[in-house]
């Protein structure tokens, strides 16, 4: 089954020819009147106009998170649980409603926004729900007369950047422990997909107090940038590009608040030669570990954008991925059946056919791909291209930079060591994959892989209790996990003699 295309007469996907920020409570233009295009990938067609907010919409955002923060503030645990609780359950009621508008402003496949990233967005308002309840201050007494008090502190007003590979996921991760955490937030979402997170606005706008929860929509170097910037926020979040995060991090400095920062991958993948000891589910199940290269049309900072394959296997199990990825339906993301969608944008998929003519210069083989997917009807001006896979050397650009994009660089290695040596030889440090069947090879290798993450015998899997965040280049901080309530809190020590 496919879903009709989001439009403004459609009854249960409605989307508006103009779009409003969402401060204070209230739905309000950009100061200055200016709107930008935002277009759909799925049919590379503007569908609407978003306010193109500057440093003036950013000021009233946190004027008014400010005021609501006197209250917010002061909430206990309890009550700002609940209020998670509400905007979980309401998300829930509209999990379809949602899945569809982001896949239509995204380009992924509906069957992943519709079976994994909304339950998720669900769980994760669930979960800093849960987890808000049980925190507790502690109590220590020094001597008989003194004890000393620890209390958890929200910091107040936070910004939120976001990106556009998952929208209201990024937020969920951002929003939820935030709020739980009694903070009030300006969050700026992705210029590319600025829509999905105001319709999750108007469902909640009745579950959180006017200004606690305030959305600006804009470009990175104006409404990002006056966000970053400003003097008055208490600590700054971002998800994005490691050259972004960099810029965030120089302009958190000159107000000395804490940043967070969840950047870019380039994750290896490693099969060792026993993946192949037989032909059984497990074997079965690594391919599928290795084929989600192509999840969310790679746009996805963990893909398994590397794979390390031992030299004795390497023909074999490569036939067996090669088979399973040109059966990879491309199409309409809204259709039930798709796998992959469209790229998101007209930039990032200039940005990945410029990396399959370098990976074809620097020399690299196609093992499959390397090419736009060109699509007919509606779908003709959308941006489609093939999953793709390179064979080639860690030293190539390819192997190197972060494409984002639907593309594998494959290589092979002789020994454990040496394929630990060339899985740490990149910047970043995200996430990682091992498939082996010897639970002493598994533990070693997750242990000597330099990222945040490593997944063994599994892939992609994001539950709201595993913390998740990148060594190196690729950020600092975490998200999800209770540990992550620290990072929107502060600790004040009362220290009382009696
Ligand atoms: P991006 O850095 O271009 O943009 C991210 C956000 O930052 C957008 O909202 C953008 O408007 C804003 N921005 C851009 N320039 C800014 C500036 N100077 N000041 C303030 N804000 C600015 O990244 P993108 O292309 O939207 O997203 C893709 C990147 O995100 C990839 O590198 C990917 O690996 C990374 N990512 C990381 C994680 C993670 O958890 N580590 C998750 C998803 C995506």
């Amino acid at each position: 089954m496919a879903f009709e295309f989001p439009n403004k007469d459609n009854a249960q996907y409605r989307i508006k020819d103009k779009y409003q920020n969402f401060i204070g409570g209230e739905w309000v233009d950009p100061v200055d009147g200016e709107f930008f295009d935002n277009k759909s990938p799925v049919i590379g067609q503007v569908v609407s106009q978003v306010p193109r907010s500057k440093q003036a919409d950013v000021d009233n955002a946190v004027k008014a998170a400010h005021k609501a923060q006197e209250s917010w503030g002061k909430t206990s645990p309890a009550e700002r649980s609940m209020v998670l609780l509400k905007i979980a359950d309401k998300v829930e009621a509209h999990l379809e409603e949602l899945a569809v508008l982001e896949t239509f402003e995204n380009g992924k496949a509906v069957r992943e926004t519709m079976n994994a990233d909304l339950p998720l967005v669900v769980d994760h308002y669930r979960y800093f729900a849960g987890v808000i309840r049980a925190q507790e201050g502690g109590i220590s007494q020094l001597d008989e007369d003194t004890v000393a008090y620890h209390f958890h502190e929200p910091l107040g007003v936070v910004g939120q950047i976001i990106p556009w590979n998952f929208p209201l996921l990024m937020a969920a991760w951002k929003l939820a422990p935030a709020l739980a955490a009694g903070n009030s937030i300006v969050l700026k979402p992705a210029e590319q997909t600025p829509t999905t997170i105001l319709h999750f606005a108007e469902l909640i706008q009745d579950i959180v107090p006017p200004g606690v929860l305030n959305i600006v929509n804009g470009f990175g170097a104006e409404a990002g940038q006056a966000l970053a910037t400003h003097q008055d926020i208490n600590k700054i979040a971002f998800t994005g590009e490691t050259t972004t995060g960099r810029i965030i991090m120089q302009n958190a400095s000159q107000n000395i608040i804490p940043v967070t920062l969840e950047l870019g991958g380039k994750s290896p993948n490693i099969f060792a030669k026993d993946v192949m000891d037989e032909d059984d589910g497990y074997l079965d199940k690594a391919i599928e570990g290795l084929v989600m290269f192509a999840l969310n049309q790679g746009e996805v900072c963990t893909c398994p954008s590397r794979a390390l394959i031992h030299e004795d296997i390497y023909d074999a199990f490569m036939e067996r991925v090669i088979k399973r990825v040109e059966e990879i339906k491309v199409g309409n993301p809204l259709d039930e059946h798709t796998m992959m969608g469209a790229q998101t944008s007209q930039e990032q998929k200039e940005k990945i056919t410029s990396y399959l003519d370098i990976g074809k210069k620097e020399g690299a083989e196609i093992l499959t791909g390397g090419n736009v997917k060109e699509m007919d009807g509606d779908l003709g001006e959308g941006y489609y291209i093939e999953p793709t896979i390179f064979k080639g050397n860690n030293k190539m650009r390819i192997f190197q930079e972060e494409i984002f994009g639907p593309v594998l660089a494959v290589a092979t290695y002789k020994d454990d060591e040496e394929a630990l040596e060339i899985a740490n030889d990149t910047m970043y440090g995200l996430g990682a994959g091992v498939w082996t069947r010897s639970q002493n090879r598994a533990y070693r290798f997750g242990r000597a892989i330099q990222a945040g993450r490593v997944w063994v015998n599994t892939y992609h899997d994001y539950p709201a209790h595993a913390a998740f965040g990148g060594y190196k280049m690729s950020g600092i901080g975490r998200e999800n996990h209770l540990m992550m309530l620290a990072h929107y809190q502060q600790t004040k020590n009362l220290l009382i003699s009696y």
